[in-house]
Order: structure tokens, then sequence, then C-alpha cells
């Protein structure tokens, strides 16, 4: 291959650009040219397609967000939509794509791929709920993000008695939830894989209340519902003063830990290797410590399962 391309799709996540620094640096390290694809998908049917070169990546490792920009694009679902991007791609002489994203960018590198233009995965999420890998760029980071977020609201909490409902990010995947739980010393913690107990959470809350606990905190991931919903459920049951904190956005930004900044130089330059190999359709995760390539259908069509031993766990540990 003599020219690649690398876009970020879907949510944006901290690391995305220390993942395509490694992109860029790996490739023109094995003399090979960068196309920077802006916006995603809409970026590659519009033509928004810039060459990289090594200083277009320089002082970026540690910026959140992504310097090549992110969108959604409902086109790029149609036939038409993808006809047009693989007319970009010749026009620009790409021969592969790294695609930075969730699982809905997969489905977009998966058809590119079947359509005779080689694309490879490379896992930016913050939700960490890619099947096949156990972390995806940018959770790392936001997880921190809230962890610091909780033991801000712990002294609120601690001084004036209160339980507290922190909602924080995670549509179908309670794994940012479940950790920062866990390391934040939550009492409760309310994510999709498991069915909520109202009557234990009451429980826990007045056996813990009758112990002179001076403050609860409860995670809620937003995929289950609302903190505020929450909030009203409980409220119905129990008198105490209850105050919710949606953290949002700011769940999303920052700059990456080393850890994510690590992950996304590994996952980058590998998906170049693979490019270089001349293959596609393929998802690079990490299990067990290892750098590890699978099929990108395998990433999409599987659900990741929570680590439901840290949800048990999280439960001795705030008794
Ligand atoms: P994420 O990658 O974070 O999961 P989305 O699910 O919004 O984010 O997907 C990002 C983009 O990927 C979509 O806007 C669309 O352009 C593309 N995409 C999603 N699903 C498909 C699909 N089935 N076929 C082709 N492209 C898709």
């Amino acid at each position: 291959m003599k020219r690649i391309g690398v876009l970020t799709s879907g949510g944006d996540a901290p690391g995305m650009n220390a993942a395509v620094r490694a992109v860029v640096r790996k490739a023109i390290y094995h003399e090979i040219e960068v196309m920077g694809i802006y916006n995603g998908y809409q970026g590659l049917i519009d033509g928004k397609i810039v060459q990289l070169d090594l200083g277009s990546v320089g002082d970026i490792i540690q910026r959140g967000g992504t310097k090549l920009y992110s969108a959604r694009c409902p086109e790029f679902l149609t036939e038409e939509g993808q006809q047009k991007a693989i007319a970009q791609m010749k026009k620009h002489g790409i021969e592969g794509l790294v695609v930075i994203g969730g699982d809905g960018s997969y489905r977009g590198a998966m058809a590119l791929t079947s359509k005779g233009l080689p694309s490879i995965g490379v896992p930016g999420t913050i939700d960490n709920d890619i099947p096949g890998t156990d972390y995806t760029i940018g959770f790392d980071t936001a997880l921190n993000t809230v962890i610091e977020a909780i033991d801000k609201i712990r002294d609120t909490a601690t001084s004036h008695e209160r339980t507290f409902i922190i909602e924080v990010m995670g549509r179908d995947a309670g794994d940012l939830a479940l950790w920062a739980g866990l390391a934040g010393g939550a009492e409760t913690i309310v994510i999709p894989e498991v069915q909520f107990n109202l009557e234990d959470i009451l429980l826990r809350l007045r056996s813990g209340h009758e112990r002179g606990k001076k403050h609860s905190i409860i995670i809620v991931s937003e995929g289950v519902m609302s903190a505020n919903e929450f909030s009203k459920i409980l409220k119905e049951h129990i008198d105490i003063e209850i105050r919710v904190s949606v953290l949002g956005h700011i769940q999303r930004g920052g700059t990456p830990t080393a850890r994510d900044r690590v992950l996304a130089s590994l996952f980058g330059a590998r998906a170049v290797e693979m490019l270089m190999e001349g293959r596609g359709g393929l998802a690079i995760g990490m299990r067990n410590h290892q750098v590890v390539e699978y099929s990108m259908t395998e990433a999409f069509q599987g659900k990741r399962k929570a680590d439901l031993s840290m949800y048990k766990l999280s439960k001795e540990l705030s008794i």
C-alpha cells in the first residue's frame, strides 16, 4: 500500500488524537502516505481529505477530543452514500482505511471492506462497550474524570449528610458506572446488565443511615434511567435528603491518561501493520494485556459482558 486514510467517527473519546498520531507516524516511518479524513464518514463522502505529514500530528498526543473532528453520518448508511465515499477514496488514491470509533463506525468500515477497500477498526469510545476487547481508547480517562467528580461530591455529601445519585454515561454498557462505583466506594451501583433490586437498595440506605453513615453515593448508568427518575422512585419509599448530579459531557473531554495514550499508540501502529499486509475487515483489541486482532463482525454482532464479580465485590465492600 502506498497511501492509507484515517478517520474518527461516532462519539469522540480522549486518546483518539494519540491514535491518529500513531497511524500517521507509523505509516510515514514505513514510507506510506496518510490522508486525514475530517468529520468521519461525512468527510469521506464530501471529500474533506487532507494529507497528514509528520508535523501535522505534533503536539496532539496529550489533547482530548479529535483533531480530525467526528460526526454521525446517516447518508453513509445508504448504498449511494457508500459509493460516493468509495469514489472519493479512489480519487485520492486511498487504498486502505483506519476507522477509530465505536461499533457503529465498525459497521461502516465493514461495508467498505466488503466493497474492496480494506478497513481496520480501532476501538475509541468512553463506554468500553465493544465486544472482543478488554479496553477501548477513552475509557480510562473518562473513568478518572468520574472518580474525580465522585470524590468532590463525597465531600459535600458528608458535610450535609446527604445521599447523592450520580448519573454517568453508558448507553448499553455499565462499565463506567461499575468501575467508578468500585473505585469511588459507592454504596449502590445501577447498571444495565443487572436488574436493580429496589428493596435491597432501600435496605442498604436505611441500615447505613441507622448505623450513622454520613452519606451515601449511588451511581446510575444513563442506560438504565436518569438520576432524576431514580431519585423520584427512591423518594416514594424513603424519607431522606437526596441530591442528584448528572456528570454529562465532562466525561468525554480532557487530557487522555497515560494508559489511554499507550493503548492508542499500540492500536494505531498495529492498524497500519495490518493494512501494510493488505488485510481488512478486522478489529483491534486488548485481551489479557496483549494486542489482538479479530473479525469486525464479531465486534458488532456480539455483546460485551460486564465483569459481574466486580459488581458483587462492590456490594460486599460498601456494606
Ligand atoms: P459509534 O461508532 O460511536 O458506535 P454510531 O453508531 O453513531 O457511533 O456510528 C457512527 C457512524 O458510523 C454512523 O453515523 C454511520 O455513518 C456509520 N454507520 C453506523 N452503522 C452503520 C451501518 N450499519 N452501515 C454503514 N455505516 C454505519
